[in-house]
C-alpha cells in the first residue's frame, strides 16, 4: 500500500490508495457484504473455470435460462446495464464521486457486416448520449467490432485482393469516420483499443489516419499503446515526433497489454521471435517510461495511464503534482475498469485527478466473454485471496462487520 512505501513516509501522499473508506464509500454494509460473496465466489478457480466454460457454451447455443441470475450478480459488479437508458444510475453514482464514464458497448467477436454496422450504430448513439452528460467525456470503440479479423490481417500483410475484400477495408474506413467525425462534431472523445499484433499495424494505421484528421484543434482520437511490447514505447515516441510535426495532438491511451499468452504462443508455433517483453519488470519499466514521458509532453499528448497497478498510477499522480500541474488538466487523465481497483479510482478522484471508469453496457449475450475474463483475472490461482478481496475484507473490518 502506498503509505507503507518507505519513499511516500517523509511526505504526504498525493493519493492514498490504502484509504478503503473512500474506496467503498459508496457502498452500503449489505452491498459491502454482496460484493464480498461475489468476489469469493470468484476466488474458487475451479468454479470460475467450469462456470466460465459453461457460460460460454450455453451462450453460443442461445440459452439464456441464467440471464437474471447473471444479472443480479457478475453483471452488476462490472457493467452499467442492458443499454445505455439502463447504465444512467451507474453513470450518475460515479459522477457523484468525481469520476468520470468511458462508454464501452460490449460487442465482440463479431463476423457479419450486420453486426458491424450495429456496432457503428450502438457507438454513434453513446456520443449522442455523451454529448449531452458532461461527466461522460469519452466514449471507448474496438476496431475488431467494426471490422472482421480476417480483413485487419490480409490489410497488414498486403493481401487485400478481390475486390470484395478493398470494399469491405473501405467500409470499414468510412464506419471509422463516421464515429470520429459524430465525435468531434459532439465535443465528445474516442478511446481506441489496441489488439493483437497480427491486426494491430491495420489499427496503428486506421487510428494515426484519424487522429491527424480530427485531433488539430482538440483532442477527439486516442491511440492505444501496449506496453508489453518490445517496440511500443519507441512507436509512442516517434507517433508523438509525426503528430508535432503535422501539427495535431497525439492521444495516447497506455496499457500493459492483455494478449499476453496468445501472442507468446502463436510466435512460438509460427517460429518467430516474440513481441512480448521478456518479464513483467521490462513490461512496468516500459509502462512507467511511457507514462513519464506523456506528462513531461502534456500539451502534445492527451494521455490516459489504463492500468490497475497502484505504483503505476501513483507515478503519474506524484509526477503531475511534483511538477506543479493542475490536476484536472483534461490531457492527464487516468482510467479503471468499473467494478475493479475502487481503492485507486476513487482515491484519485478525492486527490482532484481527472479519473474515469470503463463502462461496459449491452446485453447479457454480448457482454458475457467480457464478464468471464473478469471473474478468471480475478480468481486466486494460489489459492489466497484476490487483490480485490482483500480490499473488501479490509473496509468490512474497518467498519466492524463480520
Ligand atoms: C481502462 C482500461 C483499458 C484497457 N484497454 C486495453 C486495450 O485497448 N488493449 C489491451 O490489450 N488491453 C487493454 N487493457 C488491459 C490491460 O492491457 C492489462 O491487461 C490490464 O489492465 C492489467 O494490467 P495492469 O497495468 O492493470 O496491472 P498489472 O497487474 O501490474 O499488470 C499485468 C499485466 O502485465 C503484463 N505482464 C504480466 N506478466 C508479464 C510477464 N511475465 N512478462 C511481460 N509482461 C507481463 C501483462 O500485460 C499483464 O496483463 C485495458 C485496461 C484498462 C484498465
Amino acid at each position: 500500500m502506498v503509505n507503507s512505501d518507505p519513499k511516500a513516509s517523509s511526505h504526504t501522499p498525493v493519493a492514498d490508495f490504502s484509504n478503503t473508506e473512500i474506496a467503498f464509500s459508496h457502498k452500503s454494509d449489505a452491498a459491502l457484504r454482496q460484493t464480498s460473496w461475489l468476489f469469493r465466489m470468484m476466488n474458487k478457480s475451479w468454479l470460475v473455470s467450469t462456470g466460465g466454460s459453461f457460460g460460454l457454451w450455453l451462450n453460443s447455443s442461445g440459452i439464456r435460462i441464467f440471464d437474471s441470475l447473471i444479472r443480479s450478480t457478475i453483471f452488476k459488479q462490472f457493467c452499467g446495464g442492458i443499454n445505455l437508458e439502463d447504465s444512467t444510475l451507474a453513470i450518475q453514482h460515479l459522477a457523484e464521486l468525481n469520476t468520470m464514464t468511458v462508454l464501452d458497448f460490449g460487442a465482440e467477436g463479431k463476423v457479419r457486416e450486420i453486426d458491424f454496422d450495429n456496432t457503428l450504430k450502438e457507438n454513434l448513439r453513446a456520443i449522442a448520449y455523451a454529448s449531452t452528460n458532461p461527466s461522460v467525456p469519452v466514449i471507448s470503440s474496438k476496431v475488431t467490432a467494426l471490422a472482421s479479423n480476417d480483413i485487419l490481417k490480409k490489410f497488414q500483410l498486403g493481401q487485400l485482393k478481390t475486390v470484395q475484400e478493398k470494399e469491405a477495408f473501405q467500409r470499414v474506413e468510412e464506419r471509422l469516420d463516421k464515429l470520429c467525425h459524430a465525435a468531434w462534431e459532439s465535443g465528445v472523445a474516442v478511446f481506441i483499443d489496441a489488439e493483437e499484433t497480427w491486426m494491430q499495424e491495420t489499427i496503428d494505421y486506421l487510428v494515426l489516419t484519424l487522429m491527424e484528421k480530427y485531433n488539430k484543434e482538440r483532442i477527439v482520437v486516442y491511440h492505444t499503446y501496449q506496453m508489453y511490447r518490445k517496440d511500443k514505447l519507441e512507436s509512442l515516441k516517434a507517433d508523438h515526433m509525426s503528430a508535432r510535426d503535422k501539427g495535431y495532438i497525439l492521444g495516447a491511451k497506455i496499457v500493459r497489454g492483455a494478449y499476453m499468452e496468445k501472442e507468446r504462443e502463436r510466435a512460438k508455433e509460427m517460429k518467430y521471435p516474440s513481441p512480448i517483453q521478456n518479464s513483467k519488470a521490462d513490461t512496468d519499466r516500459d509502462f512507467d517510461a511511457a507514462i513519464a514521458y506523456c506528462v513531461d509532453h502534456y500539451e502534445e499528448i492527451a494521455s490516459c495511464n489504463a492500468s490497475h497497478n497502484m505504483k503505476s498510477n501513483l507515478i503519474q499522480a506524484e509526477l503531475i503534482a511534483s511538477k506543479g500541474l493542475p490536476r484536472d488538466h483534461r490531457h492527464l487523465n487516468f482510467c479503471q475498469l468499473y467494478g475493479m481497483s475502487d481503492h485507486i479510482t476513487f482515491n484519485l478522484a478525492a486527490a482532484g485527478y481527472n479519473v474515469a471508469k470503463y463502462l461496459p453496457y449491452g446485453p447479457v449475450k454480448e457482454v458475457l466473454p467480457y464478464l468471464i475474463r473478469r471473474a478468471r483475472e480475478n480468481s486466486a490461482v494460489t489459492g489466497e485471496m484476490s487483490r480485490e478481496l482483500g480490499l473488501i475484507v479490509a473496509e468490512m473490518t474497518r467498519r466492524g462487520m463480520k
